[in-house]
């Protein structure tokens, strides 16, 4: 089978061979509509991986636009710690039993495409936008603690 460039250059050759304007018009609408549909192919951003690799190569890239997020609430919270009211540097605590890893295991659970292997296939634009969606509104799902409270309240985790 002719790939969608072998194609073009084919039809090329004949359409305009034709020396007519009906046939360059023609030609250049296919490549127009080539040139738009090989876009959206390549923007289109599809990972298939087993779940750890997801947690270990996407984990992070998740964990930093988390953080983004929070940034604005610390600075509403004036950087006062939830637990002892100093005024501190920051940490979003994930209230217990929804840690970020939770919350992308279960959106992850939605995309598995081989139970067996754990593979999952996720549009990474989409997942984005999900995850981000799952920790709104931010209040409800961290807290916001000084260093030391963030240790000693998940010190408390499982305990
Ligand atoms: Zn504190």
């Amino acid at each position: 089978m002719r790939t969608a460039t072998e194609l073009l250059e084919a039809a090329k050759s004949m359409l305009l061979s034709l020396d007519d304007d009906d046939a360059r018009k023609l030609y250049e609408e296919i490549a127009e509509f080539l040139h738009e549909k090989r876009g959206k192919i390549w923007k289109m951003s599809e990972i298939i991986c087993t779940k750890k690799d997801f947690h270990k190569y996407v984990g992070p890239r998740i964990r930093n636009v988390i953080q983004a997020m929070t940034k604005k609430i610390k600075k509403k919270l004036d950087y006062i710690c939830q637990n002892c009211k100093e005024k501190k540097e920051l940490e979003a605590a994930h209230i217990h039993g929804k840690s970020r890893k939770d919350i992308i295991e279960s959106i992850l659970n939605a995309h598995v495409i081989d139970v067996q292997k754990n593979l999952v296939k996720v549009d990474l634009d989409k997942f984005e936008k999900e995850i981000t969606d799952s920790h709104n509104p931010l209040e409800e799902h961290f807290k916001f603690l000084c260093a030391k409270c963030h240790t000693e309240y998940d010190s408390k985790k499982d305990g």
